[in-house]
């Protein structure tokens, strides 16, 4: 079963026997998960963050989410990794974690200004052919926050990928306050609910090739 599928949420009710192909069958992952939560390394920062969730539960905007996890989990210092697309939303972030005590490091994608032709792209591979163009860097954005020693790394709007890199290389937990999406202001999930409707369904269709 694929619980994206599953219309019975057993799981959701509480009821842990599942039934045939849900994987609450065997219970192997679950023990296995729970053991990993209780860990001395995981339970403090599962229970804050559930904390978070009920603590501001339908009232609380993600920024003040992150900001209060961090306060709780009593981080000190906050990095931010950001596209240079969103640097005023960077900013924002910036101003008000300093403004609520927070100290702050940051790193946007471009530093390094290494051109796109220095990691092998051609010339028809670049947003704007014929012009000169720097490649995002995500894992000099992680080792740039690991050397910032930051107690926690908050991405804001890494290209779908480069954020991807970006966790494998942080050292420090990650979370993303804004996924990036162009097209639809920010807002990816506005691309589910068009999925089966006018441009967005055609555009889905001509971008996978069929
Ligand atoms: S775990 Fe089982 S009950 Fe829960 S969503 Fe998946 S298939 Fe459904």
């Amino acid at each position: 079963m694929n619980c994206a599928e599953c219309q019975l949420l057993f799981c959701y009710q509480g009821i842990k026997d599942g039934f045939p192909g849900c994987p609450m069958e065997d219970r192997r992952f679950f023990d296995e998960s729970l053991e990993l939560l209780l860990k001395e390394e995981n339970h403090r920062f599962f229970l804050t963050s559930s904390g978070i969730e009920a603590k501001g539960y339908g009232r609380w905007p993600r920024a003040l989410e992150i900001m209060r996890f961090c306060k709780d989990m009593e981080y000190e210092k906050i990095g931010i990794a950001f596209c240079v697309g969103l640097r005023k939303e960077a900013a924002i972030f910036n101003r008000i974690l300093k403004e609520h005590g927070f100290l702050t490091a940051s790193a946007i994608c471009k530093g390094g200004a290494i051109s796109k032709e220095e990691v092998g792209m051609s010339d028809e591979e670049k947003v704007r052919p014929g012009k000169n163009e720097m490649i995002c860097n995500p894992i000099a954005q992680a080792l740039r926050l690991n050397h910032e020693r930051t107690d926690f790394n908050v991405a804001i709007g890494l290209c779908v990928g480069h954020d991807s890199l970006f966790y494998k290389y942080s050292e420090a937990p990650v979370t993303t306050l804004v996924t990036k999406d162009r097209r639809l202001g920010h807002n990816p999930v506005a691309g589910l609910y068009l999925a089966d409707s006018g441009y967005i369904k055609d555009a889905f269709s001509e971008a996978m090739g069929e």
